[in-house]
Order: C-alpha cells, then sequence, then structure tokens
C-alpha cells in the first residue's frame, strides 16, 4: 500500500500494444521526478493517450515495468490508484446528478465548504453560483445545461478536490470560444499549481495549446510510439 504516494513514475523497458495487435509504444524509458510537471506532444496517433492512460492504469504494460514510488502499478489496489493518481479526459464527462455531486465524484465524504473551496480554486464558483439552483442545480434538467468550458472547470475542481499525487490530463482539441478558452486556461494553470502555491503535483498534460506547454518544467516530443525530443520548453 502507498499511504502517501509522491507521485514519482518510472517507466522501464515499457512495451505496450493493444491486445494482440502490433507494438504502439516499443521500447520506452522515463523517469518523472515526483512534483515535475510534463507537457505531451506529437503528431496523432503518436501514442500520447497511449502513454497516458498506461500511467492512469487502463491497461497494463506488455512488458517492462512501470511503477509509481518504486512500487508496480498492477500491486497497487485500486482504491490506491485511485487516490493517487487521476486522468481528466478530453470528454469531462458529467454524471446525472448536481454540480456538487459532480465535484465530489470519487469523494463523497467531501464537504460543501471542500467542494465550494474546489471550484473556487479553479474559477468554476462564478459560473456554478449563476446556475438556477447554484450547486444543487441538476446537470441534466432544463436550465442546468452547462456548456463544453464549463464541464471542464467541473472535471478541474474535481481533480482539485480529489488532490492526487499525479495528474494525468487530456487537454481537449475541441475548440472553445474565446472567454471559455481563457476560463479553462486559467483554470488549468491553477489546477497545476501554475500560478505560484504550487500543490506540488506530478502531472503528465497532452497539450495542444501552447500556453501550455509554456508552464510545463519539461517537455517530451512523441513520434511512433517513442520519444524523440526530451527538454526544457525554451530547448523545444
Ligand atoms: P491523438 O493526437 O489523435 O489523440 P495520440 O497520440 O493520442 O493521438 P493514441 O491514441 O495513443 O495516439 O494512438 C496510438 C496508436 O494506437 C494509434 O495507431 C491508434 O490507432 C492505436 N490505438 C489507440 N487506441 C487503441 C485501441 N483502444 N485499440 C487499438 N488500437 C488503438
Ligand atoms: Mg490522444
Amino acid at each position: 500500500a502507498l499511504p502517501h504516494p509522491q507521485g514519482h513514475i518510472v517507466f522501464k523497458d515499457v512495451e505496450f500494444g493493444y491486445g494482440d495487435g502490433p507494438l504502439i509504444l516499443p521500447r520506452l524509458d522515463l523517469d518523472i521526478p515526483a512534483g515535475q510537471r510534463i507537457a505531451v506532444v506529437g503528431q496523432t496517433g503518436a501514442g500520447k493517450s497511449t502513454l497516458a492512460k498506461l500511467i492512469a492504469r487502463f491497461y497494463d504494460v506488455s512488458a517492462g515495468s512501470l511503477t509509481l514510488d518504486g512500487v508496480a502499478l498492477r500491486q497497487l489496489s485500486t482504491a490506491d490508484l485511485r487516490r493517487a493518481i487521476v486522468m481528466v479526459t478530453q470528454e469531462a464527462f458529467l454524471f446525472s446528478g448536481t454540480v456538487a455531486e459532480n465535484i465530489a465524484l470519487g469523494n463523497p465524504q467531501a464537504s460543501r465548504a471542500q467542494i465550494e473551496s474546489a471550484a473556487k480554486e479553479v474559477g468554476a464558483d462564478e459560473f456554478i453560483r449563476a446556475l438556477p439552483d447554484g450547486y444543487d442545480t441538476d446537470v441534466n434538467k432544463r436550465g442546468g445545461r452547462v456548456s463544453a468550458g464549463q464541464r471542464q472547470l467541473v472535471s478541474f475542481a474535481r481533480a482539485f478536490l480529489a488532490n492526487p499525487a499525479v495528474l494525468i490530463l487530456d487537454e481537449a482539441t475541441s475548440s472553445l470560444d474565446i472567454p471559455s478558452e481563457r476560463m479553462v486556461q486559467a483554470g488549468l494553470h491553477k489546477l497545476l499549481g501554475a500560478d505560484g502555491d504550487s500543490p506540488g503535483r506530478t502531472a503528465l498534460i497532452i497539450a495542444h495549446r501552447l500556453s501550455t506547454v509554456a508552464i510545463a518544467d519539461r517537455v517530451l516530443v512523441v513520434h511512433d510510439g517513442k520519444i524523440v525530443e526530451d527538454g526544457s520548453p525554451a530547448e523545444l
């Protein structure tokens, strides 16, 4: 068990293919120190999401080892894994229920104050208060409908509340209008602690925006399942 995960991720001689299909990641070595913010870029089909999904353990590696703080991911309990590693996906899915319930998903013991505080931290509080029933608005009811950008903010608030050691984020490619885009970008920066008071979270972000790459400590360029460049944003 990992009572206090630090967020140190190591891929060693990792190979991965989906089922009996071809190897998507032929041989991957990658050491992500605890607290490092990594942006992953590369063309479509390069293997970026596959890499992210391995860390979130949607799949097990086919060969080699993938560890969190020195422990193989496949040896961690589901509870330890969910607590340590959170993945925010492009779809930013909301479940039926209230906005508050959606933020507390995975953390049902969270108090209303903690839920509101997480929403404030990522800049979601204002739009939520403007909904017909505020935090108690049912997201499926008329008037409770939330935009794509707002859904992203709710998923950021959810991740902020969960406060994992490792955050995996597949940045949305879908275009938002400019105000929503700014809102989401600001929320992302806060979630990552990029605005100063760093929560010291390890983060791997599949980045589509230059502004996201710019706030990373390290950028990986992936091509055909291999890391072909690895350096600071300034170097690349
Ligand atoms: P994009 O920028 O389009 O999101 P990506 O870099 O995230 O691309 P991946 O989704 O990791 O790329 O896909 C890498 C390769 O793995 C592609 O050849 C893709 O077709 C294949 N692939 C992805 N998911 C699956 C799956 N569930 N089953 C089989 N093959 C898959
Ligand atoms: Mg992808």
